[in-house]
């Protein structure tokens, strides 16, 4: 809770399509990780402002659902123009508000620009079937918007991970409130202007900033028919549990502790590079890092090379920084006990520091070898620029340690074999499988979505399951032949 300064600006809420402020008991200060600087105070939307955003989607609703999809998608293109026309700015806020650097930052919006322009596929998309199922009768299916739907996400992607939900809800017709991460609530409010801008009505995207209180009441609001949600897992096993109690359709994907094998056969230079990038990128701040490195026989040299890699990434430069010192600190414990059970710190990125940014948040790239198997550092989320290195005989056993994790978002191998490749393909327990790539995020239409702990519900978020899971689909049995064959089913 933050006691307002005055020059502080307030972060508002987006509702009837405008930004809004409410008398909010509670607010929290957002701060830049770049730099340690406060940007403002986001409000937390208590129960009584979530009602309000339910009635501008409801009122959105009753106009939004009359219009055809092929009209609804027309503010999507505008929106895609929008987005690219002003992506230096958006790049400089994501970058600000996250901490990651401003070429991440450009490449997650365009990441997001490919779900939108998914998206505006939808009158290909959701065209229905039709079939004559007796003689005389026919059988057509047509998909229906569900209503007000929501979406809650992370601080890690502020303008990619919104743009994985409310472009397909909306283009199937449904009206939409966001929840960003109260750590990064700058970038979503912008995007809003900018859906305004494109064309989109007043209450069909809404947002209401805030946390756990905020996140409850929509969980728990009968106005509301179905959530998306990405974040950590235990928050996604919680708000799933909860959401679907309250008889919404739900599905939110939770965290990753995804794993690297690499066998001696692998190309040193292609794994040095990918592997360095993936554990680094964002800081190690997204759900598709490498954390967990298997090298599988003596893979002495390509490790040396991932090594010399990771020693050349500048804390500033190329790595952003850590989304608090809350995370940094806990970052910084993780690689200490390491230290202290014995592990060799192969690069150490505690102490990092930037110049002219001494207040910044950050960690350097950090490779822990001689780990034990049961250590913090093998097991759990980091989420932080730190990879850690097992060392096995067999691709088995590294397939093993690999299945053994409860999560199942990513997982990749590096080689030159086919053989092996497939045999990792077949055998590893995750959604999303990378040959030779570090970061196997599938592209469009391909759909993003992990497996056990990191996702609770059914299907992809983006794809054709997204279309799936934002519509219902119903089934039409028609017989204007009254003199038909058969009287079926009369
Ligand atoms: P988080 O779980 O702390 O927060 C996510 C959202 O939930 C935020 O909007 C937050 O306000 C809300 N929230 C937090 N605690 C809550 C509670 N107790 N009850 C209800 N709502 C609550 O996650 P984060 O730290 O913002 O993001 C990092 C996590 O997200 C990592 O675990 C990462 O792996 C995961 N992630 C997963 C994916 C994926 O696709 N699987 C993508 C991005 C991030």
């Amino acid at each position: 809770m933050s006691t307002l300064p005055s020059d502080a600006p307030l972060i508002e809420h987006f509702t009837n399509g405008q930004r809004r402020t409410t008398d909010s008991p509670r607010t929290i200060p957002v701060t830049s990780p770049v730099d340690g600087s406060l940007l403002g105070h986001a409000l937390v939307a208590t129960k009584s402002t979530v009602d309000e955003a339910v009635a501008s989607a409801q009122r959105g609703f009753a106009a939004w659902k009359q219009w055809t999809v092929k009209d609804r998608v027309q503010p999507l293109f505008r929106f895609k123009q929008l987005v690219e026309k002003n992506m230096a700015e958006l790049a400089e806020l994501v970058s600000a508000e996250n901490g990651k650097t401003v070429g991440e930052a450009k490449a997650e919006l365009e990441k997001g620009i490919e779900v939108v322009e998914f998206a505006t596929a939808a009158p290909q998309l959701l065209v229905g079937d039709k079939l004559e199922v007796s003689s005389g009768v026919d059988c057509h299916t047509r998909r229906f918007p569900l209503g007000v739907v929501a979406g809650i996400t992370p601080f890690n992607f502020p303008g990619m991970v919104p743009m994985w939900m409310f472009p397909l809800a909306l283009a199937c017709g449904n009206t939409f409130i966001l929840k960003p991460s109260e750590q990064v609530p700058l970038t979503p409010l912008r995007l809003a202007e900018l859906l305004r801008e494109a064309g989109l009505p007043e209450g069909v995207f809404n947002i209401v900033q805030g946390d756990r209180e905020t996140v409850e009441a929509i969980l728990d609001h009968p106005g509301i028919q179905a959530a998306a949600f990405v974040g950590s897992t235990p928050v996604a096993k919680a708000v799933y549990e909860r959401g679907t109690a309250a008889g919404k359709r739900m599905l939110t994907l939770g965290g990753a502790k995804n794993h690297l094998v690499v066998v001696p056969d692998a190309d040193p230079l292609i794994t040095a590079k990918n592997v360095a990038a993936s554990a680094t990128g964002c800081a190690g701040q997204r759900c598709m890092a490498a954390s967990v490195l298997v090298t599988v026989g003596d893979c002495s040299a390509i490790l040396e090379a991932i090594e010399n890699e990771m020693r050349l990434l500048r804390p500033g430069k190329e790595i952003g920084a850590i989304i608090s010192t809350t995370a940094r600190e806990r970052i910084i414990g993780y690689i200490s006990r390491a230290e202290q059970e014995g592990a060799k710190l192969r690069v150490d990125g505690r102490g990092a520091k930037v110049e002219g940014r001494e207040n910044g948040y950050y960690v350097g790239p950090t490779l822990i070898d001689g780990l034990k198997r049961d250590s913090a550092c093998v097991r759990d989320e980091i989420f932080g620029p730190v990879l850690s290195v097992l060392n096995v005989d067999t691709l088995d056993e590294a397939l093993a340690i690999e299945n053994a994790n409860p999560y199942g978002n990513a997982a990749s191998i590096f080689t030159t074999s086919g053989a092996a490749a497939r045999h990792f393909e077949m055998h590893a327990n995750a959604g999303m499988i990378g040959i030779n790539i570090g970061v196997p995020v599938p592209r469009e239409p391909f759909a993003f979505g992990g497996w056990n702990a990191s996702k609770f519900g059914i299907g992809d978020i983006t794809g054709n399951d997204g279309l799936h899971f934002w519509t219902k689909p119903r089934k039409v049995t028609v017989k204007w032949s009254a003199g038909a064959a058969k009287n079926w089913m009369s």
